[in-house]
């Protein structure tokens, strides 16, 4: 299973992932939207580190709560309420938990996504942080339904998220900044789709 020890660790890989991939993201963000997406991720996530540095022995709902309200109130712009009710939900959907089974898992991203589709109106093929996701979270339903290991659940999600964001360069973008750009928006990978995966490749790897 995965403990409130193996979330705090992921969160704290996801921070130090993250920062190290300000300049990629930004770059990314700077093809298709405004160049922001990098330092947004970043100042959000060193503000959860803070955040929780001291809740060593909350449940992993109270964590993932907390890191949703701190990257609501700091993160901004599109992604900072994307990403913020993805934890929250994600936070709601494992209340009073100290470790999660792969049903769990797959619970909680289930919840996560549900919040990112309602908050942002999108659905799959848009070009967003969705297309990271959602190829994940399919991976991680048929993963629970052939009763594999946790570590290996959380791999194929990680490996369907990467996949998924390659996937984007080929898409059109109809939500978002990208949006603007029409066609031209097509040939360049989705920012949000990257720090997605960035982030579930984080928990692949902390639990592995
Ligand atoms: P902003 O576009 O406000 O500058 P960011 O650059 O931090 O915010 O985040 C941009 C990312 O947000 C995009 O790459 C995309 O993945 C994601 N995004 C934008 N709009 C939506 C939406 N409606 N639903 C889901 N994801 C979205
Ligand atoms: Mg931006
Ligand atoms: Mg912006």
């Amino acid at each position: 299973p995965v403990t409130n020890k193996d979330i705090l660790h992921w969160l704290q890989r996801s921070t130090q992932v993250l920062h190290e991939n300000n300049a990629f993201l930004t770059q990314l963000d700077s093809a298709i939207g405004d160049a922001d997406h990098g330092s947004n991720m970043d100042r959000g996530f060193s503000a959860v580190i803070t955040k929780i540095s001291g809740m060593q022995e909350a449940d992993i709902g109270t964590l993932l709560k907390t890191v949703g309200t701190t990257l609501v109130s700091t993160v901004g712009g599109a992604s900072g309420p994307l990403y913020g009710t993805a934890f929250l939900r994600a936070g709601m959907a494992t209340a009073g938990k100290q470790h999660l089974e792969g049903a769990e898992i797959v619970a909680m991203f289930e919840a996560a996504v549900e919040g990112i589709k309602a908050r942002g109106k999108a659905q799959a093929g848009e070009k967003t942080m969705l297309d990271a996701f959602i190829p994940a979270l399919e991976a991680g339903k048929q993963a629970q339904l052939e009763q594999v290991p946790v570590t290996e659940l959380l791999q194929r999600m990680a490996g369907s998220a990467e996949s998924g964001m390659k996937a984007t360069i080929d898409l059109l973008a109809t939500k978002g900044r990208a949006s603007y750009l029409g066609e031209r928006s097509i040939g360049h990978q989705d920012p949000g789709a990257t720090s997605s995966w960035l982030i579930l490749q984080a928990l692949a790897d902390t639990v592995a």
